[in-house]
């Protein structure tokens, strides 16, 4: 099945609508996604790719949407590059933190460029609008737990990684500047 990539961002779009960053300016979660299936897109990504940059957080965050669905609607490909990049809930967050690095390195080609999107649109806007409750050491640690996962990554997508440590070093000056 190839996926409309109209229908996965409609989908998104619905299904995170009530939902803001976590950043102080509480921008709606649709800009992440617009940012994240954007930079899939310029980076080479396939339409299995752009669909599942759309849907990467919808089985995380938007319950009930499920793999089930996601294959139903947009295919076994986009269903299962979504499962890559979804966190076990049920575990707790530094877990869940901890885990994400030591299974990056299995990351099939198009989970690992969704990923290095995901933690380099995560990164602009802790440089733009960090939330207001985190502190300097706190936003530090995510920068460097953010390269962590990404530098275990599999190799490829060079153009997503110099996007990704440009993100890491605008966001380190952002807030070191402080
Ligand atoms: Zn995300």
């Amino acid at each position: 099945m190839t996926p409309d990539i109209r229908l996965a961002e409609s989908f998104a779009r619905e299904r995170h609508a009530t939902q803001t960053r976590k950043g102080a300016a509480a921008e709606p979660y649709a800009t992440h996604l617009e940012e994240v299936a954007a930079m899939v897109a310029a980076c080479g990504g396939d339409v299995v790719s752009v669909a599942a940059a759309w849907l990467h957080d919808t089985v995380e965050d938007c319950p009930p949407t499920s793999f089930e669905e996601l294959e139903e609607v947009f295919g076994a490909e986009v269903s299962a590059v979504v499962r890559e990049l979804t966190d076990d809930k049920s575990l707790e967050k530094d877990e869940r933190k901890r885990l994400q690095v030591v299974n990056a390195a299995a990351k099939s080609p198009r989970a690992a460029l969704v990923k290095i999107a995901d933690k380099t649109s995560n990164l602009m806007a802790l440089a733009a609008s960090p939330p207001a409750e985190w502190d300097k050491a706190r936003k530090l640690d995510y920068v460097k737990w953010a390269e962590e996962v990404v530098e275990a990554l599999p190799q490829g997508h060079e153009a997503a990684r110099r996007r990704f440590r440009d993100a890491a070093d605008r966001a380190r000056a952002s807030i070191t500047g402080e």
